[in-house]
């Protein structure tokens, strides 16, 4: 997972000078790995290797496939309020118990933004006064979202997101059939995003991706039928449509900004052309959720958006 990697030194460090607070609060977008470096780190906490985590040793492997005695995840499941105070108080039950295997317990808590108040709360005495023997890794998307009190009683290491290249980069090596142009598209359509572009690309977004790449230069060439015809072809639900509108607000909307940076871009769109293509967007949007035919929306679409591009050879 790129963009972690600057942190995970950080902590390395930390943790080896004996200065890893007993709560850790890892905040990030979604996307950025943020669960990953926690069960990372709680490899780090509990391996006995040198250099900790091994990875391989029967402690890793133990944490990697959540089954081992003294890591406990909780939450990561839900929406909002989706972490209740109950799960709290199975954590304050267990946490004075001696741990079973290694010295010390941690337990990984998931999307605390999603935990009640009520939860939060609860959870506050057992953050500020564990056992000596237990250790706290939270996760949240923004701290803002968390009660005062829970992240004065942390440490907040922040995870950045990775820069597009960093992102480009991290496709190309887990998903080697995409060329370097493809992986950047890729990268510009999902933000920057590489878990989210990642897990496009596993399920099979590539065509949508790409046929909102190809769509300026579709409709600058006049060919505002194949663009229908296409969207016919790749997008046959809603949820379809929605991913090509959010995929062609990044493209156009990045690459117009670019542009006007003086940048080269992988589709060529002008700031103006950027902008009338978001406010189509915003329209088609609007149309899927009320309800109007798909098809009529595909073909509205294209319209629309062929008086944006059109004539611009
Ligand atoms: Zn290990």
């Amino acid at each position: 997972m790129p963009g972690t990697k600057e942190l995970k030194r950080t902590l390395s460090a930390t943790l080896r000078e004996g200065l890893l607070s007993h709560a850790v609060l890892i905040e990030g977008e979604k996307g950025t790995g943020r669960k990953n470096l926690a069960i990372w780190l709680a490899k780090a906490i509990l391996c006995k290797s040198e250099n900790r985590p091994c990875g391989s040793c029967s402690v890793c492997r133990k944490i990697e496939n959540n089954n081992h005695p003294d890591v406990e995840i909780f939450g990561g499941g839900g929406g909002a309020r989706s972490f209740h105070i109950d799960e709290v108080r199975e954590i304050k039950e267990s946490i004075w118990l001696a741990p079973n295997e290694s010295e010390q317990k941690v337990y990984i808590l998931l999307d605390v933004e999603n935990m009640t108040p009520e939860a939060q709360n609860a959870l506050l005495k057992s953050l500020e006064e564990p056992p000596a023997h237990a250790r706290f890794i939270l996760t949240c998307e923004n701290r803002r979202s968390l009660l005062d009190t829970i992240i004065s009683r942390s440490t907040v290491y922040t995870l950045e997101p990775p820069t597009r290249e960093e992102c480009s980069a991290a496709l190309r090596e887990n998903f080697p059939e995409l060329s370097e142009k493809d992986a950047e598209i890729f990268s510009i359509a999902y933000g920057g995003n590489f878990g989210a572009a990642s897990k496009g690309f596993s399920e099979g977004t590539g065509e949508i991706v790409f046929l909102a790449a190809k769509t300026p230069e579709l409709l600058k060439k006049g060919e505002s039928y194949v663009l229908a015809a296409e969207l016919s072809a790749k997008c046959k639900t809603r949820a379809d449509f929605s991913e090509f509108l959010e995929r062609l607000l990044n493209i156009t909307g990045r690459c117009g900004i670019d542009r006007a940076a003086g940048k080269t871009t992988p589709v060529r769109v002008t700031p103006t052309e950027a902008v009338k293509t978001s406010e189509i967007i915003e329209r088609g949007k609007l149309a899927v959720l009320q309800n109007c035919s798909l098809e009529l929306i595909e073909s509205w679409l294209s319209m629309e958006l062929s008086r944006v591009f059109g004539g611009n050879l």
